[in-house]
């Protein structure tokens, strides 16, 4: 199977299974794994901040990112396309008791900024939940990957301090934005208070994602990460990948773009597919299916039968996005398999 549906299918690199079965390890909820925290160091240091913390996935990381800068009844002003507001079964409301208020996203990730003026408004107005936090996400997944510059998170950033507000960045594809933009990756993390990214997804790791921020805030995630039962114990197994993650497979999610922009280019040429190619700035493709003699169910279980899986993603979408485990010629594989389903 050429296994498109999502980059968290990758599986750990050779060097990774070697650095996992090796892992010096402790107790980290004593603080004692060396490995775990090696992976904290290292990652603070990658991302420009004073300390990182290990947590089980994405969404515990962005979780306990929220419930460490908000109190309960305050507001998380995010992105109506955003991750958190979607896909993390309402944690921080249901948790946390946050309130989440979404602004408008537009197609290239950032927020409508006329919106964002008026949820940031009238603070000392009583009949308004105070703000406790604003998230943005980078790069953007429901956005089709899109990548916000560190101009934008400059702007934002500057927003968010005249408000006296944290700004987090929901940082999962992170380092896909850094490779993009050909940047390092604090060019980015510098302009927010706090990021959560992901080991698993492109770089690869089977397990964990980091939140990096100040020594204040780290401190109160990692009582956070406690409550939610996220304090592991030898969890250096997991760093041990995850500090190979880091080292290893930032560079070569180049790749994976390259890989993407291919697929973009091939399928906006068929008839059937509407796909804008110059959209595709790093490992997801999204596309819509435009004619309506197919259902995206029937195409994606013809797709399915020629070895291809993609996902579905709302409506008439489909999405696909490239990863370690697929080749240049898996996707020109994929593509003739597209062409077969539309054709046939
Ligand atoms: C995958 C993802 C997450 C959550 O990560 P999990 O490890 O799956 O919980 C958060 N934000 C974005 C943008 C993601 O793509």
């Amino acid at each position: 199977m050429i296994d498109l549906r999502s980059d968290t299918v990758t599986l750990p690199s050779p060097a990774m299974r070697t650095a996992l079965a090796q892992a010096e390890l402790g107790d980290d909820v004593y603080g004692e794994d060396p490995t775990v925290n090696r992976l904290e160091t290292l990652a603070a240091e990658m991302v420009g901040k004073e300390a990182a913390l290990l947590v089980a996935s994405g969404t515990m990381g962005n979780l306990a990112a929220l419930l460490a800068h908000a109190e309960r009844g305050q507001r998380v002003i995010l992105g109506s396309e955003s991750h958190i507001y979607h896909y993390e079964a309402g944690g921080a409301s249901a948790l946390g008791g946050l309130i989440y208020q979404t602004v408008p996203n537009l197609p290239d990730g950032r927020l409508d900024p006329v919106a964002l003026q008026v949820a940031l408004g009238w603070p000392e107005d009583v009949h308004r939940a105070p703000i406790g936090v604003i998230c943005l996400e980078n790069t953007h997944n429901r956005c089709g990957g899109a990548v916000l510059p560190p101009a934008y998170l400059e702007q934002v950033h500057t927003l968010a301090r005249q408000h006296g507000l944290p700004l987090h960045l929901d940082g999962a594809r992170m380092f896909n934005a850094a490779v993009a933009l050909n940047l390092d990756v604090r060019e980015l993390t510098r302009h927010v208070d706090s990021v959560q990214f992901c080991l698993s997804k492109g770089l690869s790791a089977p397990v964990g994602s980091v939140i990096a921020g100040s020594h204040t805030f780290v401190n109160r995630a990692r009582r956070v990460r406690k409550m939610l039962g996220g304090g592991m114990r030898q969890a250096g197994v997991i760093a041990g990948a995850g500090i190979v993650a880091l080292t290893e497979m930032v560079a070569r999610l180049a790749e994976d773009h390259a890989n993407a922009r291919m697929l973009a280019g091939e399928l906006a040429g068929m008839p059937g597919i509407t796909l804008e190619p110059e959209r595709v700035q790093t490992n997801i493709v999204i596309f819509e299916l435009n004619d309506p003699a197919i259902t995206p169910k029937q195409f994606l279980t013809a797709l399915r039968e020629q070895g291809v899986l993609m996902g579905g993603f709302g409506g008439r979408q489909v999405r696909a996005v490239t990863h370690y485990g697929i080749t240049a010629d898996e996707v020109r594989a994929a593509v003739a398999a597209v062409r077969a389903v539309l054709g046939g």
